[in-house]
């Protein structure tokens, strides 16, 4: 016979053996999923900006195979629709571009969508489980305009509780007729955060919104916090050390703030920067598989990772540009210099605008490129200035041309 301290060895051996069996599986999906994206991937959709007929193409289509609903308009009277699917008794509520510049993760919602039709085993577990109502771009107007703000120039991440806006008040309904379960809220993020102090872009972040000005950790927030630490996990494995966590400051004019306040466990997520895709191309894949990982944790109730987990991802830090020039020669002195990009519509097309964004010492910074002048000479072209807030399209190293 066994003594109990024996059996409790033996049910610890099993019970490691099993999570290791079980997250090795989970990490070979992933790893498939990544291999085969091509495979399903909204093609129609790519590149930074996605255009109004792309999107309606996008959304037309789906509706001939999921419920698809206007759900209202926006301030220019733009249709806001939403996709329901999934017969699950879990209610979980996803909206993207709320900013409208923020396009990466309206990819990977609709990446998810196709891969339902792609892996009837992923798709089962969580569609016999879950019920999800998807609106692919609240705002359509800032959408199609390529900016962060509404029509009428207002933030509607700073809209939660007046609720002025139109793209507000649809939100607000449907989450209300809906009363969802859990909340995902997805967003983009710029290029100059990194993953803590460190030199890895921060590819993805997440936040568990704070429900009040203390931070306290409720049911609620416990709960999203886990569901982060499950993404976490997976994408570890596929971006090591690229995840970020974001600050926690309450603003309950926030919708993340608001929802959590009101119970349901609200997820932020934040698309970020990946080496040399400024196209957010293979930033939609993890965005996609950490999707999958949440829905999939929901669908098996398997959410109770603890909070030190989640704790554990380092705080999002701003230590990147896009591109550094270190030790230019200028007439005087040695100087680095901080180039950042700015995004410009043209013709349905995002160019990105070079602008010096600092002048000085950045030791303490990195760029996602790194130009090591060498002390060599640095010239301006005759029309340029070496001025902060100037744009830098080219300069000269020793009279060699190098294009920002
Ligand atoms: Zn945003």
């Amino acid at each position: 016979m066994y003594n109990q301290s024996q059996i409790n060895t033996f049910t610890f051996v099993i019970i490691f053996f099993y999570t290791f069996v079980n997250m090795s599986q989970t990490i070979q999906l992933y790893d498939s999923i990544l291999k085969e994206y091509d495979s399903f991937k909204e093609v129609n959709l790519s590149g930074r900006y996605l255009s109004e007929e792309g999107l309606l193409n996008a959304i037309h289509r789906f509706s001939k195979i999921i419920k698809t609903k206007k759900e209202g308009v926006s301030e220019e009277g733009r249709s806001i629709f939403s996709f329901e699917i999934g017969k699950g008794s879990t209610k979980i509520l996803i909206w993207s571009q709320m900013h409208g510049n923020e396009t990466t993760t309206t990819k990977a919602v609709f990446d998810v969508l196709n891969y339902f039709s792609y892996d009837q085993v992923v798709a089962d577990v969580i569609l016999k489980n879950c019920k999800l109502l998807i609106i692919p771009v609240l705002n359509p107007d800032g959408a199609i305009a390529y900016t962060r703000v509404n029509s009428n120039g207002v933030d509607l991440n700073r809209d939660a509780t007046v609720q002025t806006q139109s793209e507000s008040k649809v939100l607000q309904r449907v989450y209300h007729e809906f009363q969802p379960s859990f909340c995902l809220n997805m967003h983009d993020q710029r290029t100059i955060f990194s993953a803590g102090r460190s030199n890895h872009p921060a590819t993805v972040s997440f936040l568990s919104p704070a429900y009040n000005t203390q931070r306290d950790i409720n049911q609620a927030r416990e709960v999203s916090m886990s569901l982060i630490a499950k993404a976490n996990k997976v994408l570890q494995q596929f971006i090591p050390n690229q995840v970020g966590r974001y600050d926690d400051s309450f603003n309950i004019n926030c919708i993340g703030d608001y929802f959590q306040q009101k119970g349901t466990p609200t997820v932020l997520f934040e698309a970020g920067h990946f080496a040399h895709d400024y196209e957010r191309e293979q930033t939609r894949r993890f965005i996609c598989i950490a999707l999958l990982e949440m829905l999939t944790a929901v669908a098996n109730n398997d959410i109770v990772a603890p909070a030190q987990e989640y704790f554990s991802i380092p705080e999002n830090e701003k230590l990147f540009y896009d591109v550094i020039i270190r030790g230019a020669t200028t007439e005087d002195k040695p100087v680095d210099l901080a180039v950042q990009y700015t995004e410009v519509l043209t013709n349905k097309q995002i160019q990105f605008l070079p602008i010096i964004e600092k002048i000085g010492d950045l030791s303490s910074y990195y760029g996602h490129r790194e130009v090591n002048a060498n002390q060599l000479l640095f010239q301006l072209k005759p029309s340029t200035l070496l001025k902060e807030g100037e744009v830098l399209k080219e300069f000269l190293l020793n009279d060699k041309v190098i294009v920002v």
